[in-house]
């Protein structure tokens, strides 16, 4: 892939004599794919220029994919300014994160209107087509997009693309999510982890890094990295390469340099041989994969939002500072999503069946009963393992949230945009990022089947722990099992390599191979919008890769034999074929469990 620099500075273009060598211009990078394709991330004063190139060296019609990360000024700003938008006869698409509320095209029209702009976006002569994402995948031409969303006052996504082995990242406008790792140092967790995961092994990301670790203090909450933070998540993440952007306007060149001469010098001194530079207007860079890249996307379009991705919204505060709850009103109302206030712990419990909210936001207060408990509550209901539940609180509790079964934190004090940001990315990113497996049509006379076989809640047998033994062993795997899947969970009959017994069938990768009838293969359940936030995924299990084969007695299929990673994997021909020898084997010796008590009904 080759990359070129259009636009490298933040939030308001800065021309003049001082900012000659890395440019004054904001936001706008050119990606070409190696099949040709043209990709265009971010639409700052940049984009002016990259248009006026494209229209002097390239023969009409033109055509390309315009990536926004969020609509912020400074990254739509040259819209207007594009001039192969006004030629009639150019396609361009363009894709940004979808809102809770407002289409993108309306967003974009905003900064057409007339009091603003001579020319309205529905006059431009070009045919646009509008995108709107969610977090997931999807393709342009021959290159994958993997989109996460990032800590900024607006919905804003990375974006991740890869292709022929190579990897790009792209996160500008981000703030760390921990605020004690804007000096670089300390533990990676949390959501700081996952956007660490987002960046592993690429060969260049291009990341904000508007301040410096002492400038941080006075900027905390503006959505923005640090040179410190960016350097250390991305040696984490072991990228090749990194490209500091979003460049403060009252940076100056010879302030850029000092900074990478003492980024440099750092890397140096820990024996890093990770490559920092500044992105730099006008330059381009040739970016070849080794090959680590490949593994981060699975194909498939799931990124393109669908329209019942997010359904109607209902949030249920229970939230008693009332600065903190106003707060939370009024980002809620900003996007017209309603809200049940509740107060006691009952009320909630009792709201979370009868209201069937989006969204839980409890509070962690001195002298106040403790959430962690009512959210570990919370989560023995059913129906709620994809419920996001908030914490508002002082400080994290990392541990005791994640044993709690708490999604996110929600750090005082916080502003009304960035709450209103956080909901937005916790409703959509629940919404479109797990779904539980549909009821078999059979499910009654499947369940009948299973119970009359009466090998549920019995004691494990050498006969079944020998064939899930000999599944990990041919196929490579650390865990085996054979899960039977009844009304509300799923249970082992036979449990190789982990010490549990039964999960909530709603969380049930099994469950979706049982209502299919058929072998479900999941190569990477990260990159797979069914499975992606599922539990089994994101929690302490972390499964990857699943590869689970129906068992049938007689024509009720009632659960499977599973193999499952912790990595991503692909399953050869041959050795699907080896599962389903096994399990034939498995169904087998199922039969021998039910025949003596069928043939007594
Ligand atoms: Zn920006
Ligand atoms: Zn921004």
């Amino acid at each position: 892939m080759r990359v070129r620099f259009w636009g490298a500075r933040g939030s308001l273009a800065t021309p003049g004599p001082t900012t000659v060598r890395y440019g004054g211009n904001t936001s706008c990078v050119q990606v070409t794919t190696p099949g040709g394709a043209l990709i265009i991330i971010d639409c700052g004063t940049g984009i002016r220029g990259l248009g006026q190139h494209l229209i002097s060296s390239q023969r009409a019609p033109l055509s390309g994919h315009i990536l926004i990360s969020h609509t912020h000024w400074d990254h739509i700003q040259g819209i207007p300014f594009f001039g192969p938008f006004f030629a009639a006869g150019n396609t361009w698409d363009i894709y940004a994160p979808k809102g809770v509320r407002h289409s993108l095209r309306d967003t974009l029209e905003g900064q057409m209107q007339y009091s603003y702009f001579p020319v309205q976006l529905d006059e431009l002569g070009a045919d646009i087509r509008y995108h709107e994402l969610v977090e997931g995948n999807f393709r342009i031409a021959d290159a994958t997009v993997r989109t996460q969303y990032l800590n900024h006052p607006a919905l804003t996504f990375a974006y991740r693309l890869e292709a022929e082995g190579a990897a790009i990242v792209y996160a500008s406008d981000h703030e760390p999510h921990s605020r004690h790792l804007a000096d670089g140092t300390g533990e990676i967790g949390g959501e700081d982890l996952r956007h660490c995961e987002f960046l592993a092994g690429a060969d260049l990301v291009i990341h904000d890094a508007q301040y410096i670790a002492e400038e941080y203090p006075q900027k905390i909450g503006w959505g923005h990295s640090t040179v410190e933070y960016t350097l250390a998540l991305c040696r984490a993440a072991g990228v090749k390469r990194v490209a500091l952007t979003h460049h403060d306007p009252a940076r100056d060149d010879d302030a850029i340099d000092r900074i990478l001469t003492k980024a440099r010098a750092n890397l140096q001194d820990v024996g890093s041989a990770m490559e920092v530079m500044a992105a730099t207007e006008g330059s381009a860079l040739s970016i070849k994969g080794e090959g680590q890249g490949t593994s981060r996307v699975e194909r498939n379009e799931s990124a393109i939002s669908k329209a019942s991705a997010f359904g109607n919204p209902l949030i249920l505060l229970a939230v008693t500072d009332r600065s903190a709850a106003d707060t939370l009103l009024d980002a809620a109302n900003a996007d017209q999503v309603p809200v049940v206030e509740t107060r006691s712990w009952d009320a909630v419990l009792d709201a979370i069946g009868e209201k069937q909210p989006s969204l839980i936001v409890l509070e962690q207060k001195v002298g106040s009963p403790d959430p962690l408990e009512l959210c570990s509550k919370i989560r023995t209901l059913r129906g709620t393992h994809d419920l996001p539940v908030i914490v508002v609180a002082d400080a994290e509790d990392c541990e005791g949230g994640l044993a709690a079964g708490v999604t996110d934190w929600l750090i005082r004090p916080f502003s009304s945009a960035y709450a209103r940001t956080r909901l937005r990315a916790w409703l959509l990113r629940t919404a479109a990022r797990w779904v539980q497996a549909p009821l078999p049509p059979d499910e009654e006379q499947r369940l009948a089947t299973l119970h009359r076989l009466g090998i549920l809640d019995t004691p494990e047998e050498q006969r079944f722990d020998r064939l899930t033994r000999l599944a990990a062993g041919i196929l490579r795997v650390p865990v085996a099992l054979v899960s039977l899947v009844d009304r509300d969970r799923q249970w082992f009959k036979s449990a190789h390599g982990v010490e549990v017994r039964q999960t909530p069938r709603e969380s049930s990768f099994c469950a979706h191979a049982v209502a299919a009838r058929e072998l479900l293969v999941v190569p990477d359940a990260l990159a797979d919008n069914r499975f992606a936030d599922n539990p089994q995924v994101s929690g302490s299990t972390r499964v990857r890769f699943y590869a689970g084969c129906p068992l049938f007695v007689g024509q009720s299929c009632i659960g499977t034999l599973c193999v499952l990673d912790v990595r991503p994997r692909q399953l050869s021909l041959e050795q699907v074929g080896l599962l389903k020898d096994v399990a034939s084997l498995v169904e087998h010796e199922l039969q021998q469990s039910g025949a003596p008590r069928l043939s007594a009904g």
